[in-house]
């Protein structure tokens, strides 16, 4: 007898274990979640950062951030952990006077969305961040009330009220097909079989466009490598850092502990799907920070990784039904922020295989964008 569930979930991070634990609280119990890794949050998710921010250029995605901000302030009443959530504040600054006009006019969007981000001139920013060194700096933005929480504590927090509301995760379980019939989806193929079903969730992270083909769904999302160093135990930078990151040249730091966390989407970085370190990636990141970082020539580098961002052509996820295919739903392409926006994303695909309307206005995400020369171009990237 083939199996059968109302609802498969491919991929076991952030997004795929928001999705569940959404339906699952929705009433929607038979789910399963396919992972093909030994454990959950093994993918991106475990390998992020861990920043939360609300200003965003696209009002869906600040909305994203507001609803995220405020499941992590309240994230262990609902999961009984702690997301280890520290509100130590972003900080973005430019010395293009375009990206610095950019950022005011996105600020007018985010105040009136009731996001409290204070736009600053290169003079106040000099006053109260005297570590940077920026002699061209025109401006930035400060998000008091944005940080940084500790993603794989999320996630276990994820997976265990999904479970204990009765979502099944399963490991070691590699999803090779996905079959269909009459433009709906049928079921998924894995090594051990057919299951069959009739709604299926890609969150498949980095590997969200393998997951398409096998749907018949260009989905065009490309893996890129991102690398993050910390230091040793630094006390050249102020305690209470905020996330500072400079849209410059995409680099950027915040604390780690007594350490510092390093940064930067190095645009020369091919699509690729590796994650080791690169000895190179470490002495990049250096020589952009250090001239606007100095303090930093003193620290020591202790360790580092390598993770994936899963990149869209306009930067935004893309979320929800595909035209071609009922049943096939996308959760991908978050392109550096899919920490952030996992919860807002597990809500609204919750609510979409509900039948209920989603509670931000996702229409701007769908994949049908792209065949209809639409964007929801997202300016401000790191
Ligand atoms: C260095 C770095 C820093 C980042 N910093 C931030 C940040 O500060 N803030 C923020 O919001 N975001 C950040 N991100 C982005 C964020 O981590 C990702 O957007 C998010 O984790 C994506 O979650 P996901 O669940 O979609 O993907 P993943 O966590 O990658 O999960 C996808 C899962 O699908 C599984 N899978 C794939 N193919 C198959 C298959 N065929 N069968 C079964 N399973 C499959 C994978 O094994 C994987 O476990 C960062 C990312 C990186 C790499």
């Amino acid at each position: 007898m083939t199996e059968q569930h109302d609802v498969v979930v491919i991929g076991a991070g952030l997004v795929g274990l928001s999705v569940a634990y959404h339906l699952a609280k929705r009433g929607i119990r038979d789910v399963v979640v396919l992972e093909r890794e030994a454990a959950h949050a093994q993918g991106s998710s475990g390998r992020s950062a861990g920043g939360v921010r609300l200003e965003f250029s696209h009002p869906s995605s600040v909305r994203f951030s507001q609803y995220g901000l405020h499941v992590l302030e309240h994230f262990e009443d609902e999961f009984g952990i702690s997301p280890q959530f520290r509100a130590c504040g972003y900080l973005f600054v430019t010395s293009d006077p375009s990206q610095w006009v950019a950022l005011q006019e996105s600020a007018v969007m985010q105040r009136d969305l009731g996001v409290a981000v204070e736009t600053l001139a290169a003079a106040d920013i000099r006053g109260s961040f005297a570590y940077i060194n920026l002699p061209d700096l025109v401006g930035g933005i400060y998000g008091p009330r944005d940080g940084v929480g500790d993603p794989a504590s999320v996630a276990y927090g994820y997976i265990r009220r999904a479970r204990q509301l009765g979502v099944e995760v399963r490991f070691h379980v590699n999803v090779e097909g996905i079959t269909a019939s009459a433009g709906r989806v049928t079921g998924v193929r894995t090594a051990s079989g057919l299951i069959s079903t009739s709604t299926v969730v890609n969150a498949a992270g980095p590997q969200a466009r393998a997951i398409g083909q096998m749907a018949g769904v260009d989905i065009p999302v490309h893996p890129y490598r991102r690398s993050i160093y910390v230091t040793g135990p630094f006390d050249g930078l102020p305690e209470n850092l905020p996330m500072t990151l400079n849209l410059d040249n995409t680099s950027y730091i915040r604390r780690e502990g007594r350490s510092i966390l390093l940064g930067m989407s190095d645009p020369d970085e091919p699509s690729s799907e590796l994650v080791e370190t690169d000895p190179a990636a470490l002495e990049k990141i250096i020589a952009t920070i250090l001239p606007w970082i100095p303090s930093l020539e003193h620290a020591t580098i202790m360790r580092g990784w390598a993770g994936l961002y899963e990149i869209s052509p306009d930067q935004s996820a893309i979320i929800g039904p595909t035209d071609d295919l009922a049943g096939f739903y996308c959760a991908n392409g978050f392109s550096g922020h899919g920490f952030m926006h996992a919860p807002a994303t597990g809500r609204v695909i919750a609510e979409l295989i509900a039948g209920e309307p989603p509670f931000v206005d996702i229409t701007p995400f769908y994949l049908s964008r792209f065949a209809h020369q639409q964007t929801a171009r997202e300016n401000l990237v790191i």
